[in-house]
């Protein structure tokens, strides 16, 4: 029955869904300086034309660039004339939406299939589920999206007021391995507890309790299943603009407006009318007060480039004090040394934006400043080169299994306050 109702919502909706037939994704990997800086130039003038999946960072680093049909020939040639060796990253891109969900497979499994993608619908209800399930689970109605859906949350906990860990996925809609890796590892860490004394002592030892909401972004993520796989904010609509949505993820307080943001509407990375001006990130905000001072961790998960950041996000300057910078990193290298044994899965580990690229007001400045949490990370999941947003569903579980090991550190560790975190 659960299996004919995921088919029929998948036909209902194909007729509305934007097709990516002849769209190409392009990659160029600047060698040098100079090529980096040709790339810049060339991110400004088509940041609002072209879906950039992965924008200018540093050398070596792979910038890919989405292309409608319409406009394949003029890319290419716009990057020859800048000698910008590139190369054809993915052929076509509705062929890699149609391979990413496996629709001819017979659901042999009990219960909810960790090992597939779910609606938005789907997930909510596996909230309430995990919380009739499972005794240390609690479903946590955080508040409604612009759109009136529930954003939720299961707390798993074993009882008593502990430090918080607070885990998000799901804020970029199209990054839908966050969501999938969320609800793996709040089931392996419920499914666990009792079994696995790692696991139990995650929730069992009077530290934590744990929040996880697999889906913060919850309209872009309904909007992905129905309208288009590759929108990436969420779906309020914006004054004076007949463009929709803001990139949640430069719409938190902290340096809100600077860097890699835009203040235009129709852009992919526009920070919204005002800090927190975003319904989601708001109500999220404001639950999160209930925590303040008490937050142990703080994590963000996105896809991809398999990237395990901490602040500073808003500035790429590699001097600026952050006095947490070294605890930070040295939990992260434990956790994606532990990340890496399953699988040989490869992470890097860095400061957001000296050594990735800046990104005012996102989480990871948020969670560190406006909250006050000692760790604060954002984590970019699998994959480094293959399928970018559209990871197909067979890799879900490496991706739970994986990611689980590198939480399984962070969350029996004792996480010391440190020094004073820097003021807003
Ligand atoms: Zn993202």
């Amino acid at each position: 029955m659960k299996l004919l109702c995921a088919l029929l919502v998948f036909v209902a909706s194909t007729s509305a869904v934007k097709n990516y037939g002849g769209y190409q994704v392009l990659r160029v990997v600047p060698q040098d300086m100079e090529q980096l800086q040709r790339l810049h130039d060339l991110y400004s003038l088509l940041e609002d034309t072209v879906d950039f999946w992965k924008e200018p960072t540093r050398l070596n680093q792979p910038v890919d660039i989405m292309v409608g049909p319409n406009l394949v020939k003029d890319v290419k040639i716009e990057l020859s004339r800048r000698c910008l060796d590139f190369s054809i990253f993915v052929e076509d891109v509705q062929t890699n939406i149609n391979n990413e969900r496996c629709t001819d497979c017979v659901n042999t499994k009990a219960g909810f299939d960790y090992t597939i993608y779910h609606t938005s619908k789907q997930i909510s209800q596996w909230v309430t589920d995990m919380a009739i399930d499972h005794g240390i689970v609690t479903e946590i109605n955080i508040g409604k999206s612009d759109e009136g859906r529930d954003i939720k949350a299961v707390k798993i906990s074993s009882g008593g007021s502990k430090r918080v860990i607070y885990i998000q996925g799901g804020i970029h809609a199209r990054e839908w391995i966050s969501p999938a890796t969320m609800m793996y590892m709040a089931n392996e860490m419920v499914t666990k507890y009792g079994v696995d004394s790692t696991v139990t002592a995650m929730v069992d030892n009077c530290v934590y309790d744990w929040y996880i909401v697999p889906s913060l972004n919850v309209d872009g993520y309904d909007y992905t299943w129905t309208n288009d796989r590759m929108w990436r904010k969420n779906r309020q609509p914006n004054t004076g603009s007949s463009c929709i949505g803001t990139d949640l993820n430069r719409n938190y307080p902290y340096k809100w407006g600077g860097s890699g943001t835009s203040d235009n509407p129709c852009s992919d990375i526009f920070h919204g009318e005002a800090p927190l001006s975003g319904i989601e990130t708001s109500v999220v905000h404001e639950w999160l007060q209930q925590f303040s001072g008490n937050i142990a961790l703080f994590i963000d998960f996105h896809n991809y480039s398999q990237l395990w950041l901490y602040p500073w996000g808003y500035t790429n300057k590699k001097n600026i004090e952050q006095p947490h910078k070294d605890l930070q990193h040295d939990l992260a290298i434990r956790a994606t040394d532990a990340l890496r044994k399953p699988y040989g899965t490869e992470y890097f580990v860095g400061m957001s934006g000296p050594d990735m690229y800046p990104a005012a007001g996102a989480s990871e400045d948020y969670g560190y400043v406006t909250l006050g949490v000692s760790y604060s990370y954002i984590v970019e999941l699998r994959d480094e080169g293959n399928y970018g947003f559209l990871i197909p569903e067979d890799w879900i579980e490496p991706s739970g299994i994986e990611t689980f090991e590198a939480l399984k550190v962070l969350g029996t560790d004792t996480l010391p306050i440190g020094p004073p975190i820097p003021e807003a």
